[in-house]
């Protein structure tokens, strides 16, 4: 099948395309290259430098492809970020998605996976988190993913329109071949940090908050690796192509690790000492994210395939060794 794939040239976007591509699928890449990665694109994929609210682009390209499916990546994501500059995340989040959504009604493209987050649910009055818990984001980001959603649960009463919202823990790891993985400009999420301090890039990695309601006092998240995300988007897609009811899905494994256990997972897996400082928490981070992810297991038959940690740290570590400047 034709899948449109906006920010197919991010992260989990570029992991996603791998992945449609191995399972037979024929992905057709839009991005902007805002943070996104040429080469991290085969140069076989069709590829498109451009905007999702350029509707008249947009448009060429589901006719010309014969596009029978989205997901739906292309966004700015960094919590600390959309806390300083929300207006970009307003911007180029909301307003641009509904430009894109508004186009796909008008072509007649019906089903589409959205890339999501476990920050449109805030700080958790329990753990793990379920579906139906409630959403009362404390980052700018979680709120305008939060916004998306409830657009598009419209768009699904109102129109013929069929959505998955996937809401993604925290992504990590990367192809095990080690020709693909994360790389950020500038980084900020943890693991790659951490991993460019053992890499000899930086000197130590800061905590951001010692002084959380949890155990060792750092924030706890529920890691998740890249490729089993890619897989729960084709599971998704694949469950709207069924008539599968649209709605919100949690991709978590279920445990939490707290950001100083993950550091000391990863002096073993790098054998580095990774030294740390202790800094001030980062505005709009909850204490305590972990998913309840039975709906996605149930309903889309997903099952992650590589839940260790120290494995997604490993995997993560294989493209930092040998990409030290990422795709540079
Ligand atoms: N974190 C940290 N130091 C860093 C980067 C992140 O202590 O240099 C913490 C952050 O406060 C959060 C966790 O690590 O509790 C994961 O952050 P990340 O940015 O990787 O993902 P997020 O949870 O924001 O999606």
């Amino acid at each position: 099948m034709n899948i449109l794939v906006t920010g197919g040239a991010g992260y989990i976007g570029s992991h996603t395309v791998h992945y449609l591509l191995q399972q037979g699928h024929q992905p057709i890449v839009l991005d902007n290259l805002s943070t996104g990665h040429r080469q991290a694109v085969p140069s076989t994929v069709p590829f498109y430098h451009g905007d999702i609210a350029d509707s008249a682009l947009v448009t060429s390209i589901i006719d010309r492809h014969q596009i029978c499916g989205v997901i739906h990546f292309a966004a700015s994501s960094l919590v600390g970020e959309s806390m300083i500059d929300p207006a970009k995340y307003f911007e180029n989040n909301v307003v641009k998605t509904i430009l894109f959504l508004n186009t796909l009604l008008k072509t007649g493209v019906k089903h589409l996976v959205f890339s999501s987050t476990a920050a449109v649910y805030g700080e958790p009055r329990q753990l793990p988190i379920r579906e139906e818990d409630l959403t009362e984001p404390t980052n700018v980001y979680g709120q305008t993913k939060l916004m998306l959603e409830q657009v598009m649960a419209q768009y699904a009463r109102t129109y013929d329109f069929h959505y998955a919202a996937l809401r993604y823990f925290n992504a990590c790891g990367a192809l095990p071949d080690g020709s693909i993985g994360e790389d950020h400009q500038p980084e900020t999420h943890l693991i790659p940090l951490i991993l460019q301090v053992a890499n000899g890039r930086r000197d130590h990695i800061t905590i951001y908050g010692q002084d959380y309601p949890t155990p060792d006092g750092t924030c706890i998240r529920d890691y998740i690796h890249v490729l089993d995300l890619a897989e729960a988007h084709l599971l998704a897609l694949q469950y709207l192509w069924n008539g599968g009811e649209s709605g919100p899905f949690n991709l978590g494994n279920g445990q939490g690790f707290s950001v100083q256990e993950v550091i000391s997972l990863a002096r073993q897996v790098t054998g580095h000492p990774l030294p740390v400082q202790i800094g001030p928490r980062r505005p709009g981070d909850p204490a305590r994210l972990v998913a309840a992810a039975e709906k996605a297991r149930q309903v889309l038959s997903w099952q992650p395939r590589y839940p260790d940690l120290a494995a997604m740290v490993a995997s993560a570590w294989a493209w930092h060794r040998q990409h030290p400047d990422g795709f540079k």
